[in-house]
């Protein structure tokens, strides 16, 4: 969401004549946009922030600006911190970017924007600008109503808000009439869309419109909560051709105990009982996780049940996340704050176990052909293209430029647990 964030900021300032730069010592205007979901996120962009005292003491002209959770979060707070921050900008006030530089250029600021009202149809998309040519981000939704109990995201970014079908079916005609072949619709919790709009219009349906869409080659969806997947969703991926096998379904947890404080709403025999009909319906599904490792109050047990749920599902990736305490949430108030070296350990026992699974996954897809869409040269081997599966394998292979954008076969030939090697077969798909 933050990327996709960025990308509208980025499209709406160079419409309103901006240039982009590669150098910091060319900028007149330099923005942060900013995450609060883990505190390290956080201290990373304070520290990037501070470092920009001396050189704006230089140049007293430039701009500085922070956008998104971290803005949201700290409001004035950032500019009383940080006197040369002249923006504060909220996670709902950024379709007004242009307007709110503008204003920050005549008066000097700080400009504080935190309580805007997001606008309906979301800031007007330019297709053209997106920094990936096949690629694009969607927002289909904005905000959460789950209140996960370690979460901050509900309470930066406002309940949930679903896009009118018509204007996310608009901006995805308008980015694959631009070139787009690969759709990913975005949401915090993407199964519940539509909930909030009358009528009974939900995500199979807008999987099943966006499908449809000539010239599109791929649709996926992003992220997935147990508790809000439907029967139809699984269904919806057998049978729609564009919908890509590959689901982000977060469990968090594997212990029942745990799952309850987090407020997630499910149990652990629930999620795998929903792992067994999606891979029922799709046999070659990928799955992809998180675990928050260290939630206050995990015993040694309710840990090893998370372990368990991770081993039990082979998820094709990842991402295993410290616990980290958030401001305002209900988790920051809880017994049994775990120490530090408690959580480190059982998180690399988890990551180890997960790259032992990841390796084992890789090793088993030797010798086969599967379709990849061609993204573009690797950074170190411009000889060499990287591309994702169906199943969002990353795929390194041999294989000229114009290939970009396109559906190809590759043999895989040799894996490691971060990389899949394989031999261009075909310039058409499997
Ligand atoms: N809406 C998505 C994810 C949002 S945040 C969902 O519900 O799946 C992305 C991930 O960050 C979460 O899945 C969770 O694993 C992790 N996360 C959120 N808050 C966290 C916290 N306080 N500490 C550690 N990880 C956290
Ligand atoms: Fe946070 Fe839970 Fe909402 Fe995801 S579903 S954004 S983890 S509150």
């Amino acid at each position: 969401m933050n990327k996709l964030d960025s990308e509208l900021v980025r499209a709406s300032l160079v419409s309103a004549g901006f240039e982009f730069v590669n150098r910091i010592e060319e900028a007149d205007l330099i923005l942060f946009v900013t995450c609060s979901v883990r505190d390290h996120a956080e201290t990373r962009a304070l520290s990037h922030i501070g470092n920009l005292r001396a050189f704006c003491r230089k140049r007293p002209d430039v701009i500085v600006g922070v956008m998104g959770c971290m803005a949201q979060r700290m409001g004035a707070e950032l500019t009383e911190r940080f006197p040369h921050v002249r923006i504060v900008c909220g996670t709902r006030a950024f379709p007004l970017i242009a307007g709110i530089v503008a204003e920050a250029t005549r008066t000097g600021g700080p400009v504080i924007r935190l309580d805007e009202e997001f606008p309906e149809n979301g800031p007007d998309r330019e297709p053209s600008q997106r920094p990936s040519r096949h690629s694009a981000y969607v927002c289909a939704m904005r905000g959460c109503d789950n209140w996960c109990a370690y979460c901050v995201v509900p309470s930066l970014r406002g309940p949930q808000v679903s896009r009118q079908p018509r204007e996310v079916i608009r901006e995805i005609e308008a980015l694959v009439a631009d070139g787009a072949v690969e759709i990913t619709l975005l949401g915090q919790n993407i199964d519940s869309y539509g909930r909030d709009l009358p009528g009974d219009y939900s995500l199979a349906d807008l999987l099943e419109d966006v499908n449809a869409i000539p010239g599109l080659l791929r649709l996926r969806f992003i992220t997935s909560h147990p508790k809000d997947l439907g029967p139809r969703i699984p269904q919806a991926i057998a049978r729609l051709d564009k919908v890509c096998e590959h689901l982000h379904m977060p469990p968090q947890s594997g212990s029942d105990r745990i799952l309850k404080l987090m407020n997630r709403g499910y149990t652990r025999e629930y999620y795998l009982e929903l792992v067994g009909r999606l891979r029922d319906a799709v046999p070659d599904i990928a799955l992809a996780g998180d675990f928050i490792v260290g939630f206050p109050g995990e015993s040694n047990e309710d840990f090893e049940q998370s372990m368990s749920l991770l081993r039990e599902v082979r998820f094709q990736q990842c991402f295993l996340f410290k616990y980290s305490t958030r401001p305002g949430t209900r988790a920051e108030k809880m017994p049994d704050q775990l120490p530090e070296d408690v959580i480190v350990e059982r998180h690399q026992r988890l990551l180890k176990e997960q790259e032992r699974i990841a390796l084992e996954n890789h090793k088993a897809m030797i010798g086969r052909e599967v379709e990849v869409l061609a993204e573009g040269p690797t950074r170190k081997k411009p000889e060499m293209l990287t591309g994702r599966t169906r199943r969002n394998e990353i795929v390194i292979f041999q294989g000229e430029a114009g290939l970009e954008g396109k559906l190809v076969s590759v043999r895989i030939e040799e894996t490691t647990p971060v990389a899949i090697y394989g031999k261009l077969t075909n310039t058409s798909p499997v």
